[in-house]
């Protein structure tokens, strides 16, 4: 075979190869009735602002950590690597497409608006246009936001401390003027209790995501450790569909161990995710049940009032082997918990009740 010949077989093989070696690690949420979980990330960074990758790059990472939406949201008053890269707004979201459509990904074109603290930083997703928003005054790169029917979120509220990040006089007024839509309680590994309770107290949809700049390694797969996304419960996977969820306020969010959202969500997001088997054995007055966790979360459980046993603990993807006391067959009222790690509040455990099935 001339070599030329034997190069050109060898690309392609390593072409094909490289394509079938992608393996997605599906992130195991499951649906909630009547709405599709779709798992988020509304922030990320390229080269054409701070990042380190390419866009094409970010939707293979994305599609690898199971990821079915993402808004590459490159900062449009940011870019130190202009003299390299010159400014074209929204041009990664233009190479990302193709690759996004391949892996049934929906990627999403938005950008983050980019002031000193306060106001600080805010993502604009859904846009049609980003270069109306390169403008100087923040109120009317808003404003271009709102006129192109943007979903607006204020990002890592409290990145520049407690102080910095507080509701103030900006959010009042994009609020009042119905242009801030959510609030990024979580970036990365942060989490803004205060920004937290300022969503819920002004009903602002609660967004997670990962802000990420550097590559993603894809080790970060553990309960505790592992990428920050939003779970958008929406009608079904188009961005129509994930538009309408954002704004009326369908999401929880996924950071470290802990699941945060409303009340309504994380209820039935924990009864879709544990599953109680029915008791399998019995002796004298204890029996033996088994307990599914079908979701990324560690599962921690602790009893209200002087329910048995004292703490619950359901390991990620698991089945756990419980002991009770026999009398728990009468309640047909179930065993009170608080589900320590689905936060409905700052602070706030959700109530759950695990029922037992009669054997
Ligand atoms: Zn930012
Ligand atoms: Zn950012």
């Amino acid at each position: 075979m001339p070599l030329k010949r034997i190069a050109l077989v060898a690309l392609l093989l390593l072409g094909l190869s490289a394509t079938q070696a992608q393996v997605r690690h599906e992130i195991n949420f499951p649906d909630l009735p009547g709405y599709r979980t779709l798992k988020c990330d509304l922030h990320m960074h390229t080269v054409f602002s701070d990042g380190y990758v390419w866009p094409t790059v970010r939707v293979d990472e994305a599609w690898r950590e199971g990821l079915d939406v993402i808004a590459i949201t490159d900062h449009i008053e940011y870019q130190p690597y202009k003299n390299d890269i010159p400014t074209k707004h929204g041009r990664a979201n233009e190479i990302a497409a193709g690759r996004a459509r391949e892996r049934d990904l929906l990627s999403v074109l938005g950008a983050e608006i980019t002031r000193a603290t306060p106001p600080g930083h805010y993502n604009a997703i859904f846009l049609s246009d980003v270069n109306p928003l390169d403008t100087e005054d923040f109120y009317e790169v808003v404003r271009q936001a709102a006129e192109q029917d943007a979903f607006v979120f204020w990002n890592h509220p409290g990145w520049k401390g407690p102080e910095l990040g507080r509701w103030g006089e900006y959010q009042e007024t994009l609020f009042e003027r119905g242009q801030l839509h959510g609030i990024e309680i979580c970036n990365g590994e942060s989490y803004y209790a205060e920004a937290h309770q300022e969503a819920l107290k002004r009903n602002l949809t609660l967004i997670g995501n990962s802000d990420i700049h550097d590559p993603a390694l894809d080790h970060a797969r553990t309960p505790a450790n592992h990428r920050t996304v939003t779970l958008v419960f929406a009608k079904e996977k188009t961005l129509a569909a994930l538009r309408e969820a954002l704004f009326a306020r369908r999401t929880a969010v996924w950071s470290q161990n802990r699941l945060f959202g409303r009340q309504e969500h994380l209820a039935a997001m924990f009864q879709a995710c544990v599953e109680v088997q029915p008791p399998h054995h019995r002796s004298g007055d204890k029996l033996w049940l088994a307990i599914k966790n079908h979701c990324e979360l560690d599962i921690e459980l602790q009893a209200i009032g002087d329910t048995k046993p004292a703490t619950i603990n359901l390991p990620a993807h698991s089945t756990s082997l419980l002991r009770l006391d026999a009398s728990v067959l009468g309640k047909r009222e179930g065993l009170p918990y608080r589900a320590l790690n689905f936060l409905v509040g700052p602070d706030e455990a959700l109530p759950v009740t695990l029922e037992i099935p009669s054997p």
